[in-house]
């Protein structure tokens, strides 16, 4: 029934008992996922990034859950179930205080290479009607400067009801927030609605950088993007730099921030804080 639904209504879906498999583990990610909230089994760890001169200037925030018996799963395996049930809502507002709190801390300690945190911001999460006044309510309670935040969403977010998602862009820009579009390029957003959005800063899709080296495409698209961003004003990041041949080939191009494996792998913030004082 659910399937139907999902494809539309009015429409006919058999039943299978994989399927079952499939709704069973479900049930039973979402009510793990109850219990991780209420006893704090996350935790979110955060990855730097670096401007052409190699120096720290913030970071990403990445959740992470440490499920008892299962290890750390990973966020592309349970934040969908989130989304899908409504859990986002409490989460998202979780890495939000959790994040914003940090960040104080983390200007107290390496005042020079936190000129923002980033966070990550589900298209659901985004959505509800009062999520600038939440956001609003954590800046309050954490005392955090609102232009030391950025908020990663993805084309997919900002592209759907756009006059809404301006007006909600609008009020959070005027209080210092900066919007990044996350993973760009493998989205399907047209350039038009792009344009007209408050964005700030552009994160070029790990999937590009992957494969410089051999598929001149990705180059082309790199390329194109980095003109575009440009011509727009914007910050450019590339994503999922591993290599040295990927870093120059960025660098060469004036790409204005890097972050991946080559730099950092994401850290727990004492990690973190204890990497920066020793000079990274
Ligand atoms: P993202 O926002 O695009 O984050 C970057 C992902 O790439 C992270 O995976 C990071 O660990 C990984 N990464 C960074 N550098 C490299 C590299 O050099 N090579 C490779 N192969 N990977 C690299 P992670 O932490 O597993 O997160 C996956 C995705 O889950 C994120 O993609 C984001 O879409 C989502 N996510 C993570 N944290 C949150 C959160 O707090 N809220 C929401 N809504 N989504 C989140
Ligand atoms: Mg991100
Ligand atoms: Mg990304």
């Amino acid at each position: 029934m659910y399937r139907g639904k999902a494809a539309g209504r009015n429409v006919t879906r058999f039943y299978d008992p994989s399927m079952r498999t499939l709704a069973d583990d479900r049930l039973e990610m979402e009510s793990a996922l109850r219990v991780a909230l209420k006893e704090e089994q996350f935790e979110l760890h955060y990855q730097p990034l670096f401007d052409g001169q190699q120096r720290m200037f913030g970071c990403e925030a990445l959740l992470r859950w440490e499920r008892p018996g299962r290890g750390q799963v990973p966020p592309t395996a349970f934040i969908r179930v989130a989304e899908e049930c409504g859990l986002i809502q409490q989460l998202g507002d979780w890495v939000l205080r959790t994040a914003l709190q940090q960040l104080g801390e983390f200007q107290r300690a390496c005042p020079d290479h936190f000129e923002h945190v980033s966070i990550n911001v589900s298209a659901y999460q985004f959505r509800t009607r009062d999520f600038v006044q939440q956001l609003e309510a954590i800046l309050v309670n954490t005392g955090a400067d609102p232009r030391a935040v950025v908020l990663e969403v993805t084309e997919g977010t900002v592209s759907e009801n756009i006059d809404q998602t301006v007006a909600k862009m609008e009020r959070l820009r005027a209080l210092g927030v900066r919007f990044s579009v996350d993973d760009f390029g493998v989205g399907y957003s047209s350039l038009a609605s792009l344009m007209r959005l408050p964005l700030q800063q552009l994160k070029i899709d790990r999937s590009f950088v992957r494969d410089i080296d051999n598929d001149p495409g990705d180059k082309i698209i790199i390329e194109t993007i980095l003109s575009m961003g440009r011509h727009l004003g914007m910050q450019i990041i590339a994503e999922g730099v591993e290599t040295d041949t990927q870093l120059s080939f960025l660098r060469d191009r004036d790409c204005d921030g890097f972050q991946g494996y080559f730099f950092s792998h994401p850290l727990p913030a004492d990690e973190l804080i204890k990497r920066c004082r020793s000079g990274l």
